[in-house]
């Protein structure tokens, strides 16, 4: 049992916490009534929208509208597109987040970019690293979505997550400064504290994991609290993922 008595508001990370493999953990749903609309999911995700997440929660059976979702890759568009508005990007990512990118006025494109953005691109290839390299060689800025290495696959597999990619492209740059918009940075904490419209103090960030939700958390200032076998904070009796939980971050 947590003691949460007196938090009025809850940042939630999403895989691990409240789905799994492609369903809701079995305590969310009451969780989420039981927030009462206080409540912001902060994920790494670095390959879908807000909408399209929350399209997908609703078939899970999570009413979650997508105003109260902040996802590394869509936000990071957002990010870049009030940094710089305008912007040629060179986007390594889902065809999602490049229409995302089009939508807040950036301009996809492969020369000559001001940016590079780097999300989970699915289609990564040795053409699109080759341009990837001498973009950031030549100037252009990095922005990484996360610096998760793997995810949990079906059967105890891993799906390759964006970190993975940053490693092969620092592997030909060698150290470059870099933009990391994910979890642990505070980036998606501060964001998702905004949209939350209460006071730092009265809000915890609920997640899985101690490298991503804990640290970031510990490093923004917030509570953190972590569910433990599937036990969501003042309910009772869930059954615990059966995933393996957590990912890997590159090393700082
Ligand atoms: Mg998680």
């Amino acid at each position: 049992m947590h003691a949460t008595d007196d938090i009025r508001g809850w940042l939630i990370d999403l895989d691990g916490t409240l789905v799994c493999g492609g369903r809701s953990m079995p305590g969310a749903p009451a969780f989420l009534e039981a927030c009462d609309g206080r409540f912001v999911i902060v994920s790494n995700d670095a390959e879908h929208t807000p909408a399209e997440l929350a399209d997908d929660l609703q078939r899970m059976g999570l009413d979650i509208p997508a105003d109260r979702i902040v996802l590394a890759g869509a936000f990071a568009l957002d990010d870049i597109a009030m940094r710089r508005p305008g912007a040629r990007a060179l986007m390594l990512a889902s065809r999602s987040l490049a229409r995302h990118a089009r939508e807040r006025g950036l301009r996809p494109v492969r020369a000559r970019p001001d940016i590079v953005f780097l999300g989970r691109d699915r289609q990564f290839s040795h053409a699109k690293l080759m341009l990837a390299v001498n973009a950031v060689r030549a100037g252009a800025e990095l922005v990484v979505a996360n610096p998760d290495l793997v995810h949990p696959g079906p059967g105890g597999t891993v799906v390759p997550e964006t970190g993975a990619l940053l490693a092969a492209l620092l592997a030909c740059t060698g150290p470059v400064d870099y933009r990391l918009v994910g979890k642990p940075e505070p980036i998606l904490f501060a964001a998702g504290l905004a949209l939350l419209d209460l006071p730092k103090r009265t809000v915890a960030m609920l997640g899985d994991n101690p490298r991503t939700d804990g640290e970031g958390a510990r490093r923004f200032g917030l509570r953190y609290v972590e569910i433990a076998d599937g036990i969501f904070p003042q309910t009772q009796g869930e059954t615990a993922c059966p995933c393996e939980t957590g990912v890997m971050a590159l090393p700082a």
